[in-house]
């Protein structure tokens, strides 16, 4: 469409508003229209995005697809100003650039269809090179076995969506203590890539109590050969926060568990060559930085 075209439609509407009323012109120019916004502005690879939606219209039901994945997309209460909402993964691998996510929404038997841009930056994270004694840079077969039921039990832990909203306001770190380890370092043992690092390393001295970074319920309390003593909570829709290393579990299988409850305490439990606490969290089977969950908190209201 030419310039001299737009400025047409542009005069048309200052005549109507004029003509009219400008508030009832702009208003029914604001009823059709869809209010996304997606925080943080900048979304980088490896954390997670908060999308507020607020459709034209009051909508039975409302998807999302974003990134190749269906999106569940989650009724809002404490405002009106987004009624849903959605938590986004941003996964170490996905390419950088422009995506687009989708929401379909019935009302009154009608579909309503909404694409959005999301960008999407590449984070660097850093690198760290160790030289290990062999025994420790490989498993033998029985070890490697119990590795891998692990990581099966734990992605079957994390893969479960349960649609309700347990977590309350904002996510909380789960112990005191500084980072001694960032997310999404890449580890390099004898020079053989491992996967990155998976959450964050808090220091904590042996029995420092854990708290449920949010309310929600256990999925998984489990002896694991690396990650020792490991406790999954389920925060609802596919969000999960996992802590690992753990002395002592302080919550079982199923529990509902308050933010801030100690649910367990720390350790040195599993493949690790000091006390610390390992933090985690899973959105819809993939791991994310920890600290981006904590960062997005602040726009929950
Ligand atoms: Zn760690």
């Amino acid at each position: 469409m030419k310039r001299r075209n737009f400025l047409k439609i542009g005069m048309q509407v200052l005549v109507s508003a004029w003509a009219y009323n400008l508030e009832d012109v702009l208003l029914a120019a604001g009823k059709g229209s869809w209010q996304v916004d997606v925080q943080p502005g900048q979304l980088e690879t490896g954390t997670l995005g908060l999308v507020k939606v607020h459709p034209p219209q009051s909508v039975e039901r409302i998807k999302a697809h974003f990134g190749g994945k269906n999106i569940p997309v989650f009724p809002n209460y404490s405002t009106e100003k987004w009624p849903f909402g959605c938590f986004v993964p941003i996964p170490l691998t996905m390419k950088p650039g422009r995506k687009i996510i989708t929401f379909r929404a019935s009302a009154n038997g009608e579909t309503l269809l909404y694409s959005h841009p999301i960008k999407i930056k590449k984070k660097e994270y850093p690198k760290e090179f160790l030289k290990v004694k062999k025994k420790y840079a490989e498993f033998p077969p029985p070890i490697l076995k119990r590795i891998r039921s692990d990581q099966a039990a734990v992605g079957r832990a994390c893969r479960k969506i349960t649609p309700e909203i347990y977590w309350q306001g904002p996510f909380v770190r789960p112990v005191p203590g500084r980072i001694t380890s960032p997310f999404g370092l890449r580890r390099y043992f004898n020079g053989q890539p491992r996967s990155p690092h998976s959450g964050v390393d808090f220091a904590a001295p042996v029995g420092t109590p854990v708290k449920a970074s949010n309310r929600g319920v256990v999925a998984m309390a489990r002896d694991c050969y690396l990650s020792g003593k490991t406790l999954i909570i389920d925060h609802g829709y596919g969000l999960f926060t996992i802590y690992c290393h753990l002395s002592n579990f302080k919550a079982d299988l199923g529990d509902m568990v308050s933010k801030k409850a100690v649910v367990a305490l720390s350790g040195k439990s599993g493949r690790i060559t000091g006390p610390h606490l390992h933090w985690g969290v899973s959105l819809l089977g993939k791991r994310l930085d920890p600290q981006s969950l904590l960062n997005i908190s602040s726009h929950f209201a």
